[in-house]
């Protein structure tokens, strides 16, 4: 699986329809302080489920909804949508048939998230087993955000285990075999 896309709408800084094209070799994105770049990141983090709303530098979760300028009113609503060539066919079942998979988070002030895997509703645990393989996910150690480096080495046994577990991609199987045991 590789990103190919990312479109936003109404989060936090970009309240305009955007799409970001993840082009093969893209390996930046630059720009004057405060323009977007760690928003950027978190939608990303975002869309593939992250629940922590300190880790998108606010208080609530409502908080990555576009809060208004002085000349433009705050919205109600925001939506990230990732989209994944599966060309490959390496995304876990049952999603592995898709040659594109586009994965929606959608958020409405004071009534919460829902998920979309191509146009169908799935639950947030769906959106995060899909991403736990692939060294990627909201928690995924390549999204290194500031103070990570320090913790990775303060880290207890346990929780770097998981680390290495994510990176060396059986951390997924971990999740399915749980889930498989509580049907
Ligand atoms: P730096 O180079 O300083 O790290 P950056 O490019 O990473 O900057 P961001 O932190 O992504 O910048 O963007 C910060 C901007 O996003 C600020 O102007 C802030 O007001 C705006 N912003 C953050 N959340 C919201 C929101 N919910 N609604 C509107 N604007 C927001
Ligand atoms: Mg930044």
């Amino acid at each position: 699986m590789q990103f190919t896309k990312l479109r936003l709408s109404g989060f936090k800084s970009f309240v305009d329809n955007t799409e970001l094209l993840v082009e093969p070799g893209m390996t930046g994105v630059v720009g004057p302080n405060g323009c977007g770049k760690s928003n950027l990141v978190e939608a990303l983090r975002w869309a593939m489920g992250e629940t922590s709303a300190k880790k998108m530098r606010g208080e609530d979760m409502d908080d990555v909804i576009f809060g208004g300028t002085a000349t433009r009113p705050a919205r109600n609503i925001c939506e990230v949508t990732l989209v994944l060539d599966n060309a490959s066919k390496t995304a876990p079942p049952p999603f592995n048939d898709f040659d594109e998979l586009e994965v929606t988070r959608r958020l409405e002030r004071g009534s919460g998230s829902d998920y979309r895997i191509n146009g169908k509703l799935v639950r947030a645990r769906d959106v995060q087993i899909l991403f736990a393989d692939n060294a990627s996910g909201a928690s995924s150690p390549a999204l290194v955000s500031q103070g990570r480096v320090g913790a990775l080495i303060n880290a207890k046994p346990g929780d770097r285990r998981q680390l290495l577990e994510e990176a060396a991609g059986i951390s997924g199987l971990h999740a399915r075999k749980h889930e498989a045991e509580l049907r």
